[in-house]
């Protein structure tokens, strides 16, 4: 067992990001602890409202000038944050382990999606191109000038906390807007290293801007009356309850993605020995605190054999999952982020074995974990079998390494079980029929659909979708659709005198 050097050896004293300065907060104060031993590793201010005006007011005068920069000279301040991200590439990644409890593979994983989102944002020039039609009258040129907006607001969640806030700030600088982001205050530290690569990149004074807190930076976004639009990704009662409605009234854009319960659906024609590894990293990969985590798996079919035989495997290989702290390189899972996460997801479990599932496989209490940590933020993964979709475990997002396992007689059932549930976020499909996949894609209420892939993690120049329940919005995070949520789309029409 080696552990990696951890990158933040001292207590960090966090501060604010604004006008291209590192500002301290008058807010009060909050401890980041590393969920794996322990350790305080990190104080992070919760920032008040007028820190919010302060770093709006920077954005808003950093803007005119910003946005006379050409695309081409924008984009060049974006290749060199892309290449100082790649120098500091493992820097960045063992911040994540060190403070969110994710294995250190899955950090670098992490890190290289959220580079990927600042190279596609490099192509700005083309990306941001207008279009032009000539003669739409005799004499008269109509053409479309795609434009920057103003100051957006990006609130992140706690599980990519370096990651998703690039789902959307390189493509709101990369179109000439500025930006204020929140990170979670759970998880700062990935963002604040980040910042201080932006700050080095070059960007000017005020384009980039960081407020670190909670609720009171959201409010204070939303009621500003010069954010122009919101990016938000996080659970779907903050998403549907307050930011969509709240960016509604008060005329702002909105992308408000949310909470998810995936549906990985395996039928008897699937071909086992590539299945059952694509169903560990899904359900239990990351913890399962992933919005494209599988959740539920339904597997299809009357054949008791085929049904015995594939759950003997997935247990086989779930209980054999090494954990401990993600710095280990041989360790497959870490710790949750925290022990009230822990404490929530005990209580779906009790709630499982109230409602009549079946326990076969108990992650509680007894989890053997590689090192001398202490065990409160650790779990073992879990599975229960006959899952009902009214359980709770069978309906409710419970963002932890539980499976819940359900049985459908044909792939008409199953497909009528995922559809039925309110989120639709990534559900996946298991099958070696062209027939039963293309059926699956066609009827899935999901945003993204996994065929014979058990997460479905969009590239960085494809959106991030998300249906019903799991997103609220029009446009999408990532690639075009980013571009376009942050301009408008400008209409000349010109008669030649
Ligand atoms: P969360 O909704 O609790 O918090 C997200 C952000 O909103 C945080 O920055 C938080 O400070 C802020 N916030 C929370 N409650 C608020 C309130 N009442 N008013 C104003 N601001 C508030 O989510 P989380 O626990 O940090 O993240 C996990 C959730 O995010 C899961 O539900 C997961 O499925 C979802 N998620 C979705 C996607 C996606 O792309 N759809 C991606 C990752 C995570």
């Amino acid at each position: 067992m080696t552990i990696l050097e951890e990158p933040i050896k001292e207590v960090l004293e966090l501060k604010n990001y604004i006008n291209g300065e590192w500002v301290e907060s008058k807010g009060e104060i909050k401890d980041v602890v590393n969920p794996a031993n322990g350790k305080t590793i990190a104080r992070v201010p919760i920032s008040t409202k007028d820190e919010v005006d302060a770093a709006v007011k920077a954005a808003q005068e950093a803007f005119p000038e910003w946005r006379r920069t050409t695309p081409l000279a924008r984009s060049r301040c974006l290749f060199r944050l892309k290449e100082l991200l790649e120098e500091n590439f493992e820097e960045v990644s063992r911040i994540q382990t060190q403070e969110h409890g994710k294995t250190i593979d899955e950090s670098r994983g992490e890190t290289r999606r959220g580079i990927e989102n600042v190279e596609v944002a490099c192509g700005i020039p083309t990306l941001m191109q207008g279009y032009f039609s000539e003669d739409i009258a005799s004499g008269i040129d109509e053409w479309v000038i795609p434009t920057p907006l103003g100051v957006f607001g990006i609130i992140g969640p706690f599980n990519f906390p370096f990651m998703i806030p690039l789902w959307s700030a390189p493509y709101a600088v990369a179109t000439g807007n500025c930006v204020v982001i929140k990170p979670s205050s759970e998880v700062p530290n990935s963002q604040i290293r980040l910042t201080e690569l932006v700050d080095e990149a070059g960007f000017p004074p005020g384009v980039w801007n960081v407020v670190n807190g909670g609720r009171a930076v959201v409010n204070g976004m939303l009621e500003h009356p010069n954010i122009v639009g919101i990016a938000f990704v996080g659970s779907t009662p903050t998403a549907r309850d307050v930011i969509y409605p709240r960016c509604g009234a008060t005329g702002k854009r909105v992308i408000a993605q949310g909470g998810a319960k995936n549906f990985m659906v395996v039928m008897p024609d699937t071909n086992v020995s590539a299945t059952i590894p694509s169903l560990m990293t899904s359900f239990f990969g990351n913890a399962g605190q992933r919005c494209l985590s599988g959740a539920v798996l339904i597997i299809v079919g009357e054949d008791d054999g085929f049904y015995n035989s594939f759950m003997d495997a997935v247990t086989e290989m779930t209980s054999r999952i090494v954990i401990g702290y993600g710095l280990d390189e041989s360790v497959q899972m870490g710790p949750l982020r925290d022990k009230e996460k822990k404490e929530r997801i005990l209580g779906y479990i009790e709630s499982g074995i109230r409602e009549g599932a079946k326990l076969r496989l108990d992650g509680r209490g007894k989890v053997k974990i590689v090192g001398d940590y202490p065990e409160t933020c650790f779990l073992g993964p879990t599975i229960f079998e006959n899952v009902t979709p009214d359980m709770k475990i069978g309906s409710e997002e419970i963002f932890g390494p539980v499976m819940s396992v359900m049985r459908a007689k044909n792939l008409e059932e199953a497909i009528e079980i995922a559809n039925a549930n309110p989120f639709g976020n990534g559900h996946a499909i298991f099958t070696s029929s062209g027939k039963n996949a293309r059926e699956f894609q066609y009827r899935i209420t999901s945003g993204n659909v996994g065929i014979n892939i058990g997460i479905v993690a969009p590239m960085a120049f494809f959106p991030f979708s998300g249906m019903k329940d799991s997103f609220f919005g029009t446009l999408h995070t990532q690639g075009q659709e980013a571009v376009r949520f942050f301009t408008e789309s400008k209409v000349v029409i010109q008669r030649w005198l």
